[in-house]
């Protein structure tokens, strides 16, 4: 009986090593299958010329190349920012979005199908928690960025990186709900052997769940961390965040500063606008008192706010801060030292920007665009 249940992506190097040994292959055939799947981004068995046609013919009938289906591209950005729905094998959604600059390529991929976090502000949410996704496919979310980001190369007139170079896991899912899927996707992706990403060109955003913080900080890659933070007023966070009842913010802001003394590295806190609900001078003042003299240590800052304008979820009655506001509540941050930015933004034309990710119609939901 053929039995391709093998999902390629979830082995790692050794895994591939103990399957060629099982095989009657020699090791070295392990290596030049890893490097297919991760340098050269085959998914092919037939173009793996390299190897024995009998290998080849096994790859093919006992493994396969990855879980996810492509179900739709939605391109927005005249094609710089291409947001792809996958379906999951009982169709649950998967969502990444890869966003092409001149200067660098940023891939945001899931960490889980749905999320179970439920911030009342946020459209992953709304599905519930469908699946943790497993390292291979969180991975392969990458290597379609990567395959994506050749063919646009291929066809564009100007200047397209000729590689991702960021990989962020901000799009569905809480990553350190699911911490060691997660961390093997990081160590898979960063192998030097293989594809290669720098440690420093990831970056992870927590909802703030307090011991995957302090697990992080004790990791040995230096992965960027951003802490979803939304507002230093523990009743309006539990309000929109209920991880808030677990995590309160002095234990979150001990753990961010612990991350930052251990790593020696600065973290962002991202702060959601949300029009008079979290945008007040009065909360900018209330949260710039919680951060300074916090996560500082001697005369570094070690942190920065990320401040992102609320893209509309539909089924909420919550509002954008407008562009007023968002300056307004930069300006009192600055005035007390906290160095803060406002997110540019990508996508929000095809429900591809923070927060925005819910599977689009393949989970009943329907895209507000159609593909183009
Ligand atoms: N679970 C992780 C990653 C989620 S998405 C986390 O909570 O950090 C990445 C960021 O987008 C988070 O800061 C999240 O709070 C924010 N976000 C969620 N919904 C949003 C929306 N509708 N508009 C803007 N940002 C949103």
């Amino acid at each position: 009986m053929s039995d391709n249940s093998i999902n390629l992506y979830d082995m790692s190097l050794p895994d591939i090593e103990n399957l060629m040994n099982k095989w009657d292959e020699p090791a070295f055939r392990a290596r030049q299958i890893y490097r297919h799947l991760y340098v050269h981004l085959g998914n092919d068995p037939n173009e793996m010329t390299d190897l024995p046609v009998a290998l080849r013919e096994r790859i093919a009938e006992k493994t396969h190349f990855g879980d996810l289906r492509v179900d739709r591209v939605l391109t927005g950005d005249h094609g710089m920012t291409r947001k792809a729905l996958f379906a999951m094998q009982d169709n649950s959604p998967v969502e990444s979005v890869l966003m092409i600059y001149p200067d660098r390529a940023t891939v945001c991929i899931s960490s889980q199908s749905g999320c179970p976090m439920q911030c009342t502000f946020c459209a992953t949410g709304k599905l519930g928690h469908l699946h943790d996704l497993t390292p291979g496919q969180i991975v392969e979310q990458v290597l379609w960025a990567a395959r994506e980001l050749n063919n646009v190369r291929k066809q564009a007139k100007g200047e397209i990186p000729g590689a991702i170079s960021n990989v962020v896991y901000m799009g569905m899912g809480e990553p350190f709900n699911n911490y060691d899927n997660w961390w093997a996707s990081v160590e898979r992706l960063h192998d030097p052997t293989g594809f290669n990403m720098g440690a420093r060109n990831f970056t992870v955003s927590t909802v703030g769940l307090v011991p995957g913080i302090l697990k992080l900080a004790e990791a040995d890659l230096p992965v960027n961390l951003a802490v979803s933070l939304h507002s230093a007023d523990d009743k309006l966070r539990s309000e929109m965040m209920p991880v808030n009842k677990r995590y309160p913010i002095t234990e979150l802001i001990d753990a961010a500063r612990t991350y930052t003394e251990k790593t020696r590295r600065r973290l962002s806190f991202e702060y959601v606008l949300l029009k008079e609900k979290n945008d007040f001078p009065e909360q900018a003042l209330q949260l710039a008192g919680l951060l300074r003299g916090n996560v500082t240590t001697g005369k570094t800052m070690l942190f920065h706010v990320n401040l992102i304008p609320w893209n509309p979820v539909p089924g909420t009655s919550l509002n954008r801060s407008d562009r007023k506001r968002v300056i307004n509540f930069q300006k009192v941050l600055k005035e007390h030292g906290i160095p803060c930015t406002v997110r540019v933004e990508r996508g929000t034309d095809i429900a591809a920007a923070c927060g925005q990710l819910a599977g689009g119609d393949i989970a009943g939901i329907r895209d507000e665009n159609s593909p183009d």
